[in-house]
């Protein structure tokens, strides 16, 4: 594949899936040829351009993922993790770009990812496609590895009150980004929340802390907290706009690369 034309949007009467099709839209050269929906989704059968706000496209929403990939080049899916697994399997089949946005997956899910990435997916995956939380992530992990452990480390995040996930996965990455600085084990560092008597902190661990209220889009701050000093990092999404566009460059980055397993720092050459 040379060129991409043709896209489609998984989860296409949610959030983001209305944020992406304004992506895609918006951007030049660039087709709408499917959108997809939950098999129970009440957008069954409408227009996604009317769903989104938008003039109707002629494209209607279904749940037949077959019907809708078909000569499709790439998948934008924010959706959920079965759904994105069950996508990955229909991707690999036909070596299409899957731009995945969806957080809270398993590790048994990100092997499905990983594999189907071999089988022929060239999956393009991130718990967030902003420029300046990828930025974020990299001046976090230079910022754990000059302080090291003796600063404490603690995560902030906030979302809506309709997010399902708890940490966000942008929060997760910060964690992870931590431990990569600190060369330490992240899964035996993190602390995901406190409750009663804990003790004191235990030095060395990555704190995190989740707020969840309102419309609130993502916001996530670092604490590195020395003995006389602390350094707070943060960053502030406004609009869902960043995350669509951020993955609709994901989706044209992948165009030319073989199969394969891709995240938004090699998007952004990190
Ligand atoms: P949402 O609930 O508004 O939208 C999800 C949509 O997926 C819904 O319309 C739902 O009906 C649909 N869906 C569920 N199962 C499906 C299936 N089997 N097939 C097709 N569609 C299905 O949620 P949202 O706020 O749009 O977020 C979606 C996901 O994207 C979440 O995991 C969220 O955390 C993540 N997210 C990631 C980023 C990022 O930059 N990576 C940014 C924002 C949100």
């Amino acid at each position: 594949m040379s060129d991409l034309r043709t896209v489609v949007i998984a989860g296409a009467a949610g959030r983001m899936g209305q944020a992406l099709l304004k992506a895609v839209v918006a951007t030049e050269g660039l087709c709408v040829v499917g959108a997809i929906e939950r098999s129970s989704s009440p957008a069954l059968g409408k227009d996604v351009g009317t769903i989104a706000g938008l003039e109707p496209l002629g494209i209607a929403i279904t749940a037949d993922i077959g019907a809708a990939l078909e000569g499709a080049e790439a998948l934008l899916d924010f959706t959920t993790p079965a759904s994105s697994v069950a996508l990955a399997h229909e991707t690999a089949a036909r070596g299409m770009v899957h731009v995945i946005g969806t957080t809270g997956c398993s590790a048994e899910d990100e092997a499905a990812f990983l594999a189907a990435a071999e089988a022929g997916a060239r999956i393009v995956k991130a718990g967030n496609f902003s420029l300046g939380v990828n930025l974020l992530v990299e001046l976090t992990k230079k910022a754990a590895e000059v302080l090291g452990p003796d600063w404490d480390a603690e995560i902030v995040e906030m979302h809506h009150n309709r997010k399902v996930d708890a940490p966000s996965g942008t929060a997760l990455m910060l964690g992870k980004a931590i431990a990569e600085g600190r060369q330490t084990s992240f899964k035996d560092k993190t602390v995901m929340a406190r409750e009663g008597h804990t003790g004191p902190r235990q030095k060395g661990t990555i704190g995190f802390a989740t707020l969840r209220g309102g419309n609130v889009i993502g916001e996530h701050s670092v604490y590195l907290v020395g003995p006389n000093e602390r350094i707070e990092l943060t960053h502030k999404a406004q609009d869902r706009a960043l995350f669509a566009d951020g993955a609709v460059r994901a989706a044209l980055w992948a165009r030319n690369k073989p199969k394969g397993y891709y995240q938004m720092a090699d998007v952004l050459g990190f």
